[in-house]
């Protein structure tokens, strides 16, 4: 799940009742070498990579969080963000909860801790409906494994299972099914919408802790965050992005000679447009894999060699050439004003920038890191100024309605669409505080 969060990973693993516990930031093959592995025995586990949308990058920010409590230890690892997390810190920092951190997570500890079963399940489910927003959790006790997931459903979750060495079933929950295919697990099914789902010496059990609310399953999991060869809230992520090239082949067409992606992110995208158009696909722009994050440098020559060591444009694909550049979404628009000033200079004839999803115009509130609006150039200037920044000679967004055709939504008169694209259209499907 590397993919899913680069600033600090951490695992916690159940012995004998205990956990053992390694966190540090950086990414997981940094943080995890054979002495830690060696530390982490049990029968049960579970891990994190974070990016942060709230907290900073800091070791006592990083998951899983771990806490000993009246009953025992408890671990939580989440995926999401919770829009109410400002007045539930408020009100435990009034009762005399002393946070560690910054982020969210560690308020659902603190509320664990204030109920007084020795029942840890029943502690989880009391707790979870204080929650407001995006989770998909995982917990560790000292006797269980409890999954959970908002009643929206957010954030995808999985469940998985792989024999272990006696033949009896392992059970596995993951954010994405890539993470099964890894292990040689089979997938089972999602863990649905206001479940709890929980393994202990018993075996496993199901539960609704809350009646499902509108289905808000996150759009941006399927334009960029997810990795294509996952399934994701049922669907084929790499179908979806194919999809979302089609439509915008539909759409938007113009006359070119090549469809190149922006790799790796926009590569299903343009295969999708370059067969809706009869374009062909070409890789016009070769991605490095061995380096990490562009560097940020004041000067812009230093800046255009920090992309290209990143993203080299071929000059033998694009010189002369009509060219249509797909990727998957726009956000600042600095990434495509870049990439565009490096196919001109390779001697592209035309640019025609092309999305594979809607203007970006809100921030996410549930757990994608998206800026604040007064960053969000779709937020704050029109198509052609967006156009004349980037330095394309055209540029063009997948619709709302082709976006939702794409994933099989079908429109019905006033019925609220099954996903969230708050980020798209601004409809929050929650409550927000401050
Ligand atoms: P920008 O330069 O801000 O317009 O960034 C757009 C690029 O960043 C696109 O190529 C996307 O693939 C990628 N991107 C979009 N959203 C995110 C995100 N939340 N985190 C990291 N990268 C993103």
């Amino acid at each position: 799940m590397q993919h899913r969060g680069q600033e600090s990973a951490g695992i916690v693993s159940l012995h004998q009742g205990e956990h053992r516990i390694h966190k540090g930031l950086g990414l997981v093959a940094d943080v995890f070498k054979e002495p830690e592995l060696t530390e982490l025995i049990g029968r049960s586990s579970i891990g994190h990579v974070r990016y942060s949308t709230t907290g900073e990058n800091r070791l006592v920010n990083a998951q899983p969080m771990a806490a000993s409590l009246l009953n025992g230890p408890v671990a939580i690892a989440h995926n999401g963000n919770l829009v109410n997390a400002k007045p539930l810190q408020r009100k435990l920092k009034a009762q005399g909860a002393i946070f560690q951190g910054t982020n969210d997570t560690e308020c659902v500890l603190h509320l664990i801790s204030h109920i007084s079963s020795d029942n840890f399940v029943t502690s989880v489910k009391s707790v979870l409906p204080q929650l407001e927003g995006a989770f998909s959790f995982v917990f560790l006790s000292h006797r269980e494994m409890v999954v959970a997931r908002d009643k929206y459903g957010f954030r995808p979750l999985v469940l998985g299972k792989k024999k272990n060495d006696k033949g009896e079933d392992s059970w596995i929950a993951a954010s994405e099914t890539c993470a099964f295919d890894l292990i040689g697990a089979e997938y089972v099914r999602e863990i649905e919408p206001g479940e709890i789902f929980w393994v202990d010496d018993k075996g496993t059990h199901s539960e609704k802790w809350s009646y499902p609310a509108h289905s808000a399953k996150c759009i941006f999991e399927h334009v960029y965050f997810s990795r294509p060869d996952s399934i994701v809230f049922g669907q084929s992520v790499y179908e979806s992005r194919k999809a979302f090239g089609r439509w915008l082949a539909k759409e938007s067409s113009v006359p070119a000679d090549v469809v190149i992606p922006v790799p790796d992110s926009g590569v299903p995208a343009a295969i999708g447009y370059s067969v809706e158009s009869g374009i062909p696909f070409e890789f016009g722009i070769i991605r490095n894999h061995y380096i990490g994050r562009t560097f940020i440098q004041p000067h812009q020559s230093v800046r255009d060699i920090g992309v290209k060591i990143k993203l080299n444009p071929q000059t033998a694909v694009l010189s002369g050439k009509r060219v249509i550049v797909i990727d998957d979404s726009l956000v600042r628009g600095t990434t495509s004003q870049k990439i565009v000033r490096l196919i001109r200079q390779a001697g592209a004839k035309e640019i025609h920038m092309r999305i594979a999803s809607p203007p970006t115009v809100g921030p996410c509130y549930y757990g994608v890191d998206t800026p604040q609006k007064s960053q969000l150039i779709a937020a704050n200037q029109s198509l052609e100024e967006i156009r004349a920044f980037i330095g394309a000679d055209s540029l063009a967004y997948l619709s709302l309605d082709g976006l939702f055709a794409a994933v099989g939504e079908k429109p019905v008169q006033n019925q609220k669409k099954s996903f969230c694209a708050a980020c798209f259209d601004g409809d929050y499907p929650t409550p927000l505080y401050e």
